[in-house]
């Protein structure tokens, strides 16, 4: 049993941080939604804050993307991270304002080695091993929806 709204916020400001060590002119809004009635959930903290880790990450890594892209132009690079209760599951969704993922790219994501990374900055495990991880290890679900341009959004869900 695992607090899993203090897991949320940990590796957010983790992953944040993470990012932020490698470009100090890097910066980024975040906010947490994050349902006070979840209580504790079953998990193994040490997995699911490796997905976590992974998913933050990688959106803030997209609103970075996109905010070189953006140059002058005014652009707010956030990422969200919200839990509810919701039919006895409990959720979590990391959502970013960042570059989004191309239909072609989208049904790759999950495949182990596949990154659009430079090399260095990314093996292309991170989504593979959280998908394994949701649902071989703690028989949730992990799903994607993004649109180019605008941005992404992951939900796990976990039985809670
Ligand atoms: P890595 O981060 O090492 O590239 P991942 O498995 O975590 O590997 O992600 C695979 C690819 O999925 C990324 O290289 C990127 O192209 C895409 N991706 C994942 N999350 C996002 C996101 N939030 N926004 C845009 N693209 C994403
Ligand atoms: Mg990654």
């Amino acid at each position: 049993p695992t607090d899993l709204n203090a897991l949320c916020d940990e590796y957010l400001r983790l992953a944040y941080h993470g990012l932020r060590a490698k470009d100090k002119t890097f910066n980024a809004y975040f906010s947490t939604d994050l349902d006070t009635s979840l209580g504790q959930v079953s998990m193994i903290p040490q997995d699911m804050g490796r997905v976590l880790l992974n998913l933050f990450t990688n959106a803030f890594y997209a609103v970075q993307q996109r905010q070189k892209e953006a140059g002058t132009l005014e652009y707010k690079p956030t990422v969200t991270v919200s839990t509810r209760c919701a039919d006895g599951q409990a959720e979590v969704t990391v959502s970013d304002n960042g570059t989004g993922i191309p239909k072609a790219v989208q049904q790759k994501i999950f495949q182990p080695f596949f990154t659009t990374k430079p090399t260095g900055e990314g093996t292309g495990l991170g989504l593979s091993m959280a998908y394994d991880i949701v649902t071989k290890g703690h028989n949730g679900t992990l799903e994607m929806e993004s649109k180019e341009g605008e941005g992404t959004t992951f939900i796990i869900t976990l039985p809670a």
